[in-house]
C-alpha cells in the first residue's frame, strides 16, 4: 500500500556529511521525498516530538542530543513507506543493526543512531503533523 513516513537524519549523521547517501538509499529503495527540510530543533520541539518516551531513562539526553545541531527532516512516500524505511534503518542499537543499514554504517550508539524513522501508521500520521503543514504537504496520496 502506498503511504507515508516521517524520517529524521539525526545530528550524528549530518555532522559526518551522510545526507546525500542516506537519501540516496531512500531514493534506490524506491522511497519519493515529498517534503523535506534542514533545521535545528529546539529542546522544547525535540521534547514535544519524543513525549512518548518521556518516563523512559534516556529521555533528557536523548532530547539534548536531538537539539544539537541540524537535523533533515522528510517525508518519504512509497509502497510500505513505514516498513521499507524501518528495513534500510536496522535495529536502534547499531551493535545490532544488519550489514548494509544506515545505523550500522553511521550510528554511534544505541543513543545517537543516525536516524529516525516512523513505527506505524498512526505515529507517521502524528509525527508528519508535527513537522509539516497541508501548505508542505497536498493531500495526493
Ligand atoms: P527507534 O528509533 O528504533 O524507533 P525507540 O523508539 O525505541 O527506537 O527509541 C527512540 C530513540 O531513543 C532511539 O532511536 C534512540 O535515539 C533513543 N534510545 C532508544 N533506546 C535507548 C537507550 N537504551 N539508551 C539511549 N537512547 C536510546
Ligand atoms: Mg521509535
Amino acid at each position: 500500500m502506498k503511504e507515508r513516513t516521517l524520517s529524521i537524519i539525526k545530528p550524528d549523521a549530518v555532522k559526518k556529511n551522510a545526507i546525500g547517501d542516506i537519501l540516496r538509499r531512500f531514493e534506490n529503495a524506491g522511497l519519493t521525498i515529498v517534503a523535506a527540510k534542514l533545521t535545528t530543533l529546539s529542546k522544547a520541539q525535540a521534547q514535544g516530538f519524543y513525549a512518548v518516551h518521556k518516563e523512559r531513562p534516556f529521555f533528557d539526553s536523548l532530547t539534548t542530543f536531538m537539539s544539537s545541531g541540524p537535523v533533515l527532516i522528510s517525508v518519504l512516500e512509497g509502497e510500505d513507506a513505514i516498513q521499507t524505511n524501518r528495513r534500510l534503518m536496522g535495529a536502534t542499537d547499531p551493535a545490532k543493526a544488519d550489514a548494509g543499514t544506515i545505523r550500522k554504517d553511521w550510528a554511534t550508539d544505541v543513543e545517537k543512531n543516525a536516524a529516525h524513522g516512523s513505527d506505524g501508521p498512526d505515529t507517521a500520521k502524528w509525527e508528519i503533523g508535527y513537522f509539516f503543514s497541508e501548505m508542505d504537504l497536498p493531500n495526493r496520496l
